[in-house]
């Protein structure tokens, strides 16, 4: 049966191998041994029951307590030709018997409900007709009083077990303490050694942590740094999101908020879009992230400082699912710390303000490492990090960081906070030290003082870096409420020369763009680019989120390779069968065009050579290894010489839609046809539609058609814009 699950894999995902204990994970379940598989986010738990309900001749069933999770599981299923559903009363009418119809039916091998519907009585008497073979539990620590998101309904999941004895089960979580995964266990009699933990690392993400000094300019710069990328911005408070969102949107940045008090409508909107890579920047609260699974985020920003690792780590795990480079930064500022110590103290309960601080400390640990910040992260999970260097961090990466003498400045710091009274906050002493005559200096007549202007050694900002490494080290003591600096101990030592104080000057003031490390992009990015237009256009005309159709490692491959065959293109990462019986031809015709443009041959490809067995009955009319680009010449003479589209469509086994794409690229290449009407008289479309369609293609570029089709109210296909489309871009050339 692996035999068949490394086929699946290799065929129907287009993936080259099982990560690290998915292999030991679907085996167990495959021999129907209930399972408990604990990985981290992005570790790739769907596959684990996926690939089993593909094997298994009956009805997987999965519960997952996220309605958008599940539907977007089930777009990228029903993408890969297995047939799956969800159940929920979202649904219309008709699209609700339809699913029913195909699980009565047995077309479906992947069935989708929350655990409420499952618990229902006419889905219970439905499913009892059923042959299932599989019950995957996602999120399954929703079972456990003891975890965080504990859920009633999945208490009582018991009742569906029941009523499958032969049917194998299968829990799946991304967090779960020893004593969650005991409750999982027993209640769904689950034996020891079917308990799968893989390690939390993340290697793919880089972790970085800059001093926060001037946040907006240092996330700007940031943002700066991943162009056309995807990623998501944390802000601790509503009002911070809205204020940031405003910020960028002025700087032009493509970005939109989301946080708990916009409307429902809103916050699902503004998620679709980001989805969709219609915007590439989200700024948000906490809230944000829970429904989404959206592979390609290539970078998380820490704004403001996380309360715990527990929430860091879920965050930041939203970068990178695809195994790619992300880059994870957090602005760290002593302000953010002070703010979380003041809401700390507010808890009226002792043993929870106990364990807040706890788990603030720990957070601050991790932003205040010397050494790898993994090993602060994945001790939180219980894991000792296996390296010394993780070589993805920023405390393993830096530049030779060391350290210097810095007792004399030191000095002169901490002489200063005692002789203003230790009252105040650090800027106000560096106002001193440097000699300002800030009215707060005047006014406390500071400009008396012995340590009045004896520091203009160091800028502001350098001073800075120095007061906040008195804090780590603990030769300062912030207070809490506001701000105000105070001695220890360990202070009086260095003041009094007992001891030296060694430190670096100033950390690094933003984190470089890592994503290039792990080979995040090896293809040639003009056509990786020209393939995104394509892609995001077959998205929305399909209506699904770019990633569906095609991963971003998928195009990055394709450029790099430049396969010119079917053959060659299911070599590729993540091209299996049914994408490429859809896409094909497409992606073909673009890779191909652009190699010709610019003079580039295909690379060899022996990676994944297993993989590449274009199936004969699906393969297309002529060769497989047949040259797109000739086909393309083809397919626009046959054109210019009479024959329609549906013909054309018929006679190269491809939709229309293929042809239409033929065409338009064609007259994007700055070809004229003969007969440009003969494309207005298919679309068969009145002249004051027509008029009215030429006049929206003006209006919003003909890039996508999206855009275009909704100015439009829904009203012309897509199939008639395409060919309009072509018409407009016909009658621009020269
Ligand atoms: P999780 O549910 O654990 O957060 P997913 O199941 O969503 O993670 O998987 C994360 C990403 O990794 C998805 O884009 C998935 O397609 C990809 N993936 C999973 N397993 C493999 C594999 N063996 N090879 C390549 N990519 C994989
Ligand atoms: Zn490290």
């Amino acid at each position: 049966m692996m035999n068949q699950a490394n086929t699946i894999l290799n065929n129907v995902f287009g993936f080259e191998q099982f990560r690290e204990s998915q292999e030991a994970i679907i085996s167990n379940v495959l021999h129907k041994q209930n399972t408990l598989a604990i990985m981290p986010t992005g570790g790739g738990k769907s596959l684990c029951y996926q690939i089993p309900g593909t094997v298994f001749d009956g009805l997987t069933i999965v519960i997952s307590p996220l309605i958008s999770l599940m539907q977007d599981q089930v777009r990228q299923l029903n993408e890969l030709a297995i047939p799956s559903c969800v159940l929920n009363s979202s649904l219309s009418d008709i699209d609700y018997q339809n699913n029913l119809d195909g699980i009565k039916q047995q077309q479906i091998k992947l069935l989708f409900l929350a655990p409420e519907t499952a618990l229902q009585t006419n889905i219970l008497d439905l499913l009892s007709n059923c042959d299932v073979a599989c019950i995957a539990i996602d999120e399954a620590h929703c079972i456990s009083e003891w975890g965080h998101d504990f859920r009633p309904e999945y208490r009582q999941l018991n009742r569906l077990i029941e009523c499958f004895p032969t049917a194998v089960c299968i829990a799946l979580t991304a967090t779960a303490t020893p004593r969650v995964r005991e409750d999982i266990k027993r209640q769904l009699n689950i034996v020891d050694t079917s308990e799968f933990i893989s390690s939390f690392d993340r290697p793919n993400l880089f972790i970085g942590v800059i001093p926060k000094d001037n946040p907006y300019l240092q996330c700007k710069k940031f943002v700066e740094q991943h162009p056309e990328q995807s990623g998501i911005i944390y802000c601790q408070s509503r009002k911070g999101v809205d204020e940031l969102t405003s910020k960028l949107k002025l700087d032009g940045f493509s970005v939109l908020p989301y946080h708990a008090g916009l409307s429902s409508i809103k916050r699902s909107e503004y998620q679709e879009r980001f989805i969709r890579d219609d915007v590439n920047i989200i700024v948000a609260t906490i809230a944000f992230g829970m429904g989404i699974n959206k592979p390609d985020v290539r970078y998380v920003l820490h704004y403001d400082l996380p309360k715990n690792i527990e929430g860091y780590y879920q965050q930041i795990g939203r970068a990178g699912r695809d195994g790619l480079a992300a880059d994870c930064l957090l602005l760290f500022g002593y302000g953010d710390t002070g703010k979380i110590r003041f809401f700390i103290e507010q808890m009226s309960n002792e043993q929870e303000k106990r364990l807040a601080n706890v788990h603030l400390n720990q957070m601050l640990a991790l932003a205040e490492a010397e050494d790898c910040r993994r090993t602060p992260l994945l001790a939180y999970f219980g894991e000792r990090s296996v390296k010394e260097n993780c070589a993805n961090c920023d405390n393993c990466t830096g530049e030779s960081k060391e350290k210097s003498d810095l007792t004399v400045p030191a000095q002169k710091f901490l002489s200063c906070v005692h002789r203003t009274g230790q009252r105040f906050g650090a800027s106000h002493i560096i106002d001193v030290l440097r000699g300002s005559s800030a009215e707060k200096v005047l006014q406390n007549q500071h400009n008396l003082l012995s340590t009045y202007n004896i520091g203009n050694e160091f800028n502001k900002k350098q001073w800075m870096a120095l007061a906040r490494q008195l804090i780590q080290k603990g030769l300062l003591n912030q207070e809490e409420q506001f701000g105000g600096l105070k001695l220890t101990q360990k202070a009086a030592d260095v003041l009094k020369g007992k001891v030296p104080f060694f430190a670096l000057l100033q950390q690094p003031v933003a984190a470089s763009c890592h994503a290039s490390k792990i080979q995040s992009n090896p293809g040639d990015q003009k056509l990786v680019a020209i393939l995104k237009v394509d892609r995001k256009r077959l998205a929305d005309e399909a209506n699904l989120p770019p990633y569906a159709i095609f991963s971003d490692r998928t195009l990055n491959e394709m450029a790099y390779y430049f396969p010119h065959s079917q053959e060659n293109l299911l070599r590729i990462h993540g091209v299996g069968q049914a994408k490429l019986d859809k896409y094909g031809e497409h992606f073909l015709a673009l890779i191909s065009d652009y190699c010709q443009q610019n003079n580039i041959d295909e690379v060899a490809n022996t990676q994944t050579a297993s993989k590449a067995t274009v199936s004969k009955s699906k393969s297309k009319s002529s060769s497989s290894s047949s040259n797109a680009s000739s086909r393309s010449a083809e397919i626009v003479s046959a054109y210019q010489a009479g024959q329609s589209i549906g013909s054309l469509a018929e006679q190269f086994k491809v939709k229309s839609g293929t042809i239409l794409n033929h065409l338009y690229r064609y007259a994007q290449d700055g070809h004229k046809f003969a007969q440009p009407t003969l494309l207005l008289e298919q679309s068969g479309l009145s002249q004051g539609q027509i008029d009215l369609a030429l006049a929206a293609f003006a209006e919003h570029s003909h890039e996508r058609l999206k855009p275009v089709y909704d100015a439009l109210n829904e009203k012309v296909s897509y199939d008639q814009l395409h060919l309009l489309r072509i018409y407009f871009v016909n009658q621009l050339a020269e």
